[in-house]
C-alpha cells in the first residue's frame, strides 16, 4: 500500500519538494499538502511595498503545481497535530492521516507581544507589505506620521521601502523606526550597522533608539521612556515564533515553540515528524530565522523524506558558517552582509534582484 506523506504548509523549505512530487509519485508515496493557496516569497515583501514588485512576481500558485505533481491540496491551515495517532486537524474540520509529515508553517509576530497590537499591521505574513501597498496606493493620503517596532533586518527594510513609497506618493510624511536598542540591526557588524543607520537617516527616517512600545493605539504609540509618538500607521517588527500549535502538538520544542530537530531535519522526539525553516531550529546547533535557511533546508527535505519512506540513507543539513543577507533599502540601492563583509549600493540591489528572481523563476514554471 501507498505510504502517505503530509506537508503542512508551503513556505521556503517545501518549494524543493512541492516541485518533485511525480518523483514521490513514481515511488510509490502519496502526497498531500495542507496549506493556504499561496506562497509569498518574503524576500521580496518589503519590495512589494516599495511597490518594486507586483503580487505575480513573488507569489506561486501551491494548488496549481500540487494538482500538477497529482499530489492532493488543501488550501487551509492545520489547527491541530497529534503526533500520537498521525493526524492533523484543519480549520474545515477534515483530519489528515500520514506516515510521515513534514512542517514548514513558518512564523509570525506575537499579537499579545504589546498591548494594542491588534492597531498595528504586522510584516508577517509577507502579505501584509503588500496589502499595505495596495492600501495606500488607493488612499494616496496627503499627510502620514508612521512608526515602525523593531530595528532588526525585517524592520530596517519596512521603514526604508514604505519611506520610499511615501515618497513615491507626493505624501508630506514622516516615518519612526523604534529601536529597543542602541543601533539598528543588532547582531551584525559594526560596519553594517552604522551603514544602515546612515542610510536610514539619509532616507528620512527617524531613528528612536534604546525605547520599547508599551501600548499602541489607533493614535499613536506609547515608549517606555515616556514619550508618545503620533502614529496613523503602525508596523510592527517586533521578532517572530512559530505559531503555538506545535508546542501544544506535544512534539519536542525549543524555548520558542520551534520544533527540535537533528541534523537529519526530523524532530528529536517524533522521527517521523520532519520540517524546515522558521518553524524548526535545530538541537545541537541553533540557528537564525533566515529564509536562506529555509531555501537550504529544503533539498535535504525533497531527499530525506522520500528516503525515510523508502528506508534509504538521510542527508544531513550543514547550516553554512555565513549567509548572504541583503536588504533592500527602497530606493534601487541594498545594504549586504556576508560574515564580516559589508557592502551597498546600486550593486548589492542588483544582486539581490538577481537572486530573487533566480529563486523565483525555478518555481513558477512548475
Ligand atoms: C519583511 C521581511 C523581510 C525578510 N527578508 C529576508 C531576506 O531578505 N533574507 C532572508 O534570508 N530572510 C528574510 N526574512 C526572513 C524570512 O521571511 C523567513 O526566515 C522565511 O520566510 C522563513 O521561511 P519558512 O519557509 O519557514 O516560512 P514561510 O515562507 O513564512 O512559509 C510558511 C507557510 O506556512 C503557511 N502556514 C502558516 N501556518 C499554517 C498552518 N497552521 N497550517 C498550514 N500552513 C500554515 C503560511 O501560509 C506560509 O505559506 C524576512 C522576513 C521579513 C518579515
Amino acid at each position: 500500500m501507498a505510504k502517505t506523506l503530509l506537508l503542512l504548509g508551503g513556505g521556503h523549505a517545501h518549494l524543493p519538494v512541492l516541485a518533485n512530487l511525480s518523483g514521490y509519485r513514481r515511488a510509490g508515496i502519496s502526497v498531500t499538502v495542507a496549506a493556504p493557496r499561496y506562497f509569498w516569497y518574503s524576500g521580496m515583501g518589503p519590495g512589494m511595498l516599495g511597490g518594486m514588485y507586483s503580487r505575480t512576481e513573488a507569489t506561486i500558485d501551491l494548488a496549481d503545481m500540487v494538482l500538477k505533481g497529482s499530489g492532493v491540496f488543501y488550501d487551509d491551515a492545520a489547527v491541530a497535530i497529534d503526533p500520537f495517532s498521525k493526524t492533523v486537524t484543519l480549520a474545515g474540520g477534515e483530519v489528515l492521516h500520514f506516515d510521515a509529515a513534514s512542517i514548514n508553517i513558518g512564523s509570525g509576530i506575537s499579537l499579545r507581544a504589546i498591548p494594542g497590537m491588534e492597531y498595528a499591521a504586522s510584516v508577517k505574513p509577507v502579505a501584509n507589505l503588500y496589502r499595505l501597498h495596495e492600501q495606500l496606493d488607493i488612499v494616496r493620503p496627503a499627510e502620514l506620521t508612521a512608526v515602525v517596532i523593531g530595528g532588526g533586518l525585517a524592520g530596517i527594510e519596512t521603514a526604508a521601502n514604505l519611506a520610499g513609497l511615501l515618497k513615491e506618493l507626493r505624501c508630506r510624511w514622516s516615518c519612526f523606526l523604534v529601536l529597543n536598542g542602541s543601533e539598528p540591526a543588532p547582531g551584525f557588524p559594526a560596519g553594517f550597522r552604522r551603514r544602515a543607520r546612515r542610510k536610514l537617516k539619509r532616507l528620512g527616517v527617524t531613528i528612536i533608539s534604546n525605547a520599547t512600545a508599551i501600548d499602541i493605539s489607533p493614535e499613536s504609540v506609547l515608549l517606555n521612556n515616556g514619550d508618545r509618538l503620533e502614529s496613523q500607521l503602525t508596523l510592527a517588527a517586533t521578532g517572530v515564533r512559530p505559531p503555538d500549535i506545535l508546542a501544544e502538538s506535544g512534539i519536542c520544542v525549543d524555548d520558542q515553540g520551534a520544533i527540535l530537530v537533528g541534523d537529519t531535519l526530523q524532530s528529536v522526539s517524533h522521527p517521523f515528524i520532519f520540517g524546515g525553516g522558521d518553524c524548526i531550529n535545530m538541537a545541537d546547533a541553533p540557528i537564525a530565522r533566515a529564509g536562506v535557511h529555509a531555501v537550504r533546508q529544503g533539498s535535504i527535505l525533497r531527499h530525506n523524506l522520500s528516503a525515510f519512506l523508502s528506508d534509504r540513507p538521510l542527508r544531513t543539513y550543514r547550516p553554512p558558517k555565513k549567509i548572504l543577507l541583503i536588504a533592500n533599502m527602497g530606493d534601487r540601492t541594498g545594504l549586504a552582509n556576508w560574515g564580516a563583509i559589508t557592502f551597498a549600493g546600486p550593486a548589492a540591489f542588483w544582486l539581490k534582484g538577481w537572486l530573487d528572481r533566480r529563486f523565483m523563476r525555478r518555481y513558477v514554471s512548475k
